[in-house]
């Protein structure tokens, strides 16, 4: 049922039905007025009649004195002679003179005398008293007929009138009144509500009684027709006013009730800034627009909220990324870790410890000097367990350690507002734990690097590295003008040695040579192994004089070299060496490499354990 057929209904129940009731209430009112009317009417009417039957019965009392007075009577009574009585009673009813009678009886020691019409009525009734004083019987006269009577009073009310016997049966007026009579002496409805009707019981002959009914009809005691328009005019005036007002109210309900609709719709379509119009007034639905409104901030806060979480997402996930990219670089990993720890748990400063073949690296984000003593706590109380919760002076901090082969670290994560709980120790401890495996794969991959360029034999650079190295001292003497030398260094006669002490023998000679280039190298210099018992080393920013020297400096190394066999012998030998120098904005590598390696050749033709540089080599050719 739509909203606009609950108001209508509505509008039915509460203002169509009791209208209409009272409506009804008020028709039968007027009807009751009318009613009262009538019958107040007719109680008025009634007096009028009683007085007038007192008129007929004071006229029947004056003609009960004369004939109280008539000598014939009296002597006919008083001789007891009932045939004289009858036959004077008979004259006395019609006089010449005085007003007419209709009806005479006397009555003495329960004798009856009757003569006239027997349906005379309001009769009046006095003793008979000689002159003598002596009592002679009563007498009884009327002066009046029913059908007279009903014609006279219907001439003085205006109404129709009943005259009845005791017994009920119409003797004089109108016949077509009501069948129905009311009790006696009351003013009634009567015949349904055909007329309304008042009962005036008179005295009649002897014991008897009649009854005079004044009948009004049933249409007076009804409101009148211009009083029911009347009624329902102005009940259709307040229907129309109730209708009017009812049409307002339920179009300003409607149009309230569709602002909200606007703006619930507006916001299941995610419209959170739409606010809902909420009028002047403070009724509900001002508060349910208030309510409405209070809601899409909250849901524009919380959708702020998410975007929030969104962007620290992201960034994560950006950071992750960045491990990826940082190629398992220790210290960024570290960074990662901190900063993903402390985004994570909503944390005002985070510190990373890690100590990983001897060396402590530390990352740290936000504002760690303000936590450093708590921070400094938390994390040497974790080294003892696994985590720890640290809360003091309004600081809370928790640690996590760090838990991996090859390092020992720890996670530390600080902030004011709260403690912290499980599930931000859980967030840590997997992360620490995530960056624990990566730091283990750093070590590992640290170690393969270190593998790839490194001659496993000797420990020196092997030939790749040392073309690296080339690469950079190349780079850098072109960059900055300084010379390059390269030193190629083979041994003498070295076949023999393998040949007459075995190849173990002759690794371990090549061990100790690669110690004494370990030992006759400086700082930027790179040694390397780059053939079978050839080797070689860059020196950055080395000219050929000092070339020469570090070449002369190994030559005589290598000549006191003392390697035991294991038949007890020592082992001695020589070793030639080439040098080549190079400098200028453009130095070629490979052509370095091979006039070093030209100049060895050379100082093996010259007679071995002795040092050629190139330019000797060049010079005489
Ligand atoms: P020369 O003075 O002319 O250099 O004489 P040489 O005997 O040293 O001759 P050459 O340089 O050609 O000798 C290379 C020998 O080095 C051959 C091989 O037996 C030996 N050799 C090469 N690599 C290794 C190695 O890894 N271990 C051992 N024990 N011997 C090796
Ligand atoms: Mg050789
Ligand atoms: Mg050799």
């Amino acid at each position: 049922m739509s909203f606009r057929t609950r108001l209508n209904l509505f509008f039915v129940l509460l203002v169509v039905a009791p209208l209409f009731a009272v409506g009804v209430v008020l028709l039968r009112t007027v009807d009751g007025a009318a009613q009262g009317r009538v019958e107040a009417g007719l109680a008025a009417q009634g007096r009028a009649v009683a007085r007038v039957g007192d008129v007929f019965r004071e006229q029947a009392a004056g003609v009960n004195t004369r004939i109280a007075k008539d000598r014939e009577l009296a002597a006919g009574l008083r001789s007891g002679n009932v045939s004289r009585v009858r036959r004077r009673a008979g004259q006395l009813l019609s006089p010449a003179t005085d007003a007419r009678r209709l009806r005479i009886t006397i009555a003495r020691s329960g004798r009856v005398v009757d003569v006239g019409s027997p349906t005379a009525v309001l009769p009046q009734r006095n003793a008979l008293v000689s002159p003598t004083g002596a009592r002679l019987g009563t007498i009884e006269t009327s002066v009046v007929g029913p059908k007279d009577l009903a014609r006279r009073l219907e001439r003085l009310t205006g109404r129709d009138i009943q005259v009845r016997n005791g017994r009920g049966r119409l003797i004089g007026g109108d016949a077509s009144g009501p069948e129905e009579l009311p009790p006696p002496d009351r003013v009634k409805s009567v015949d349904g509500g055909d007329f309304t009707a008042v009962r005036l019981r008179q005295a009649g002959f002897g014991s008897a009684q009649d009854d005079i009914v004044i009948v009004a009809p049933g249409g007076e005691s009804r409101a009148s027709t211009g009083e029911r328009v009347a009624l329902a005019g102005t009940l259709v005036l307040f229907l129309l006013l109730a209708a009017v007002g009812a049409l307002a109210v339920s179009r300003s309900l409607q149009r309230q009730v569709g602002v909200l609709l606007e703006g619930s719709k507006r916001l299941g379509d995610g419209d959170f800034d739409h606010e809902i119009p909420r009028g002047t007034g403070d009724d509900e639905f001002a508060q349910l627009a208030d309510g409405f409104n209070a809601m899409s901030r909250q849901l524009r806060r919380r959708l702020d909220e998410l975007e929030d979480e969104r962007v620290r997402m992201r960034s994560a996930i950006r950071r992750i990324g960045e491990t990826f990219a940082a190629n398992l670089d220790r210290e960024g990993l570290l960074e990662i870790v901190v900063q993903a720890a402390a985004d994570g748990v909503r944390a005002d400063a985070a510190r990373a410890v890690v100590v990983a073949e001897g060396r402590e690296e530390v990352a740290e984000t936000g504002s760690t000097s303000r936590f450093d003593v708590l921070l400094r706590r938390a994390a040497a109380d974790a080294a003892e367990g696994r985590e720890v919760f640290v809360s003091d002076g309004g600081q809370h901090a928790l640690a996590v350690v760090m838990d991996a082969a090859g390092l020992a670290g720890t996670v530390v994560v600080a902030r004011d507002d709260a403690p912290f709980d499980r599930g931000d120790a859980e967030m840590v401890a997997y992360l620490s734990a995530q960056a624990a495996v990566s730091l283990e794969n750093v070590g590992r991959h640290e170690e393969a690097e270190r593998e790839a360029h490194t001659d496993p034999l000797t420990g020196l650079a092997n030939r790749r590295r040392f073309n690296d190295a080339v690469a950079i001292a190349v780079d850098a003497a072109q960059r900055d003008g300084r010379p390059l030398s390269m030193l190629v260094l083979d041994l003498d006669h070295f076949k023999s040695v393998n040949d007459e002490h075995g190849h173990v023998v002759g690794d371990d000679v090549l061990k100790a040579t690669a110690r004494a280039m370990q030992d006759a190298v400086r700082g930027g210099d790179v040694a390397a192994r780059i053939g079978g018992e050839e080797f070689a080393i860059v020196m950055p920013r080395s000219d050929t004089e000092g070339a020469r020297m570090l070449a002369e400096r190994l030559r005589t190394a290598v000549e006191r070299m003392r390697v035991p066999a294991p038949d007890g012998q020592e082992i001695r030998l020589t070793t030639s060496i080439g040098t080549a120098t190079g400098s200028g904005t453009v130095i070629d590598a490979p052509a370095l490499l091979a006039a070093a390696d030209a100049a060895l050749y050379a100082a093996k033709r010259g007679g071995r354990n002795r040092t050629v540089s190139a330019d000797e080599t060049l010079a005489p050719e």
